[in-house]
């Protein structure tokens, strides 16, 4: 179990846009009683919830008129449709409800993102329950999570959740795809998502949201490995919730890894984006793919894009092998000056002085398997 500020059980609940807005506008009949009284229930037992909804888009559209809109309407759809989204829950749940949009930016800055544990723990203590989606009005390109079940998956990161529940519109993960295969078969439960668990995903079949069964499973892999249970259910039965409570699985469940990742490295790895990269040398005896070790302006063989010191960089060898992600200690420019003038001893000797580029207690080595 993660360790929260309560030692309360928290669940983060994602739901899909789909169920909320099927049809363009908010739907509060079809699926969102049985979603509702599960998260009533919840908290009538003690248990805290956080709501991660989608919705806002979906639930905007009825208001405009084109039905091929671009990007800018799509954002204001999202401003518009997000306020009747949360009436509703705020209508269906019997609790006070707390709105909080997000965005890339907020989640990449660690004091943002300590703000956000801080917030989101205030308001459960309170019984208060955060609803919590992107800020799609305002965001874009880099600065965007881009889909729910990634932003379901890291806020449950950063509050330490206990178990994640992804509310879509399939019973889980299958074999095949079930909408072409009569025979695809239900995976009940995943310990390890290989590769051959993520080929299964395919693409996404709704034109409703954002996300397909391949964010669900992003999602499960950044929750599994911070120690999270996390399970994929069909939110528009009844029954999944019924059996949520009768502690029965009733779609398919990932297993928290049993040894999760440290706080700091899960965060590199999984939440903050890369805005640059830096290639490496790799000495034979001591592989930083192997161990952790502060990285110096020798090591540096090339600087790609633009960055400031404190942003987040890609470290790959000289291969274009992905080794780890780090906290660059210094901009792009800088390293770029120094690298240009890499013979020249005095400005090496004046940079090595100013001690290492990336210390290793900032830089996250990927698993084999990433
Ligand atoms: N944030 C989007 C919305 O509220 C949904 C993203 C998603 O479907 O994953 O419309």
């Amino acid at each position: 179990m993660n360790q929260t500020t309560s030692d309360k059980q928290t669940i983060v609940i994602k739901v899909g846009s789909t169920l909320i807005a099927p049809n363009g506008r908010v739907d509060r009949k079809t699926c969102l009683p049985a979603i509702s009284s599960y998260i009533n229930q919840c908290f009538e037992q003690g248990i805290r919830v956080v709501l991660v909804s989608s919705g806002s888009v979906a639930a905007g559209k009825h208001f405009f008129s084109n039905e091929t809109p671009s990007a800018i309407e799509k954002k204001a759809m999202a401003a518009t449709g997000q306020s009747e989204m949360i009436a509703t829950w705020d209508s269906l749940l019997h609790k006070p409800c707390a709105q909080i949009l997000l965005t890339q930016a907020d989640l990449q800055e660690r004091t943002r993102y300590t703000n956000i544990k801080s917030t989101v723990n205030q308001l459960l203590d309170n019984g208060i329950i955060p609803i919590v989606n992107e800020n799609d009005a305002v965001t874009s390109g880099q600065f965007e999570v881009g889909d729910n079940d990634n932003l379901s998956a890291m806020i449950a990161a950063c509050i330490h959740a206990d178990t994640l529940i992804i509310c879509t519109d399939i019973d889980g993960l299958y074999d095949k795809n079930p909408h072409t295969h009569d025979d695809a078969q239900l995976i009940k439960e995943v310990k390890t998502i290989t590769p051959e668990i993520l080929k299964m995903a395919g693409g996404s079949n709704s034109n409703v949201g954002t996300g397909g069964m391949i964010t669900k499973l992003q999602a499960a892999q950044k929750a599994t490995e911070h120690g999270i249970d996390t399970i994929i259910v069909n939110g528009k039965k009844k029954e999944s919730f019924e059996a949520l409570f009768e502690k029965v699985n009733p779609g398919t469940f990932f297993e928290a890894q049993g040894k999760p990742l440290q706080d700091q490295t899960h965060w590199l790895i999984h939440t903050s984006k890369a805005v640059g990269e830096l290639i490496i040398k790799e000495e034979e005896d001591n592989k930083i793919a192997v161990n952790a070790r502060n990285l110096d302006f020798r090591d540096i063989v090339e600087v790609n894009g633009e960055f400031a010191a404190g942003d987040t960089v890609l470290i790959k060898d000289v291969k274009g092998k992905k080794i780890a992600k780090a906290t660059s200690l210094c901009s792009s420019c800088l390293l770029n000056f120094v690298n240009d003038h890499q013979d020249e001893n005095t400005i090496m000797e004046s940079a090595l002085k100013q001690g290492p580029i990336i210390q290793k207690t900032e830089l996250a080595i990927f698993a084999p398997t990433l």
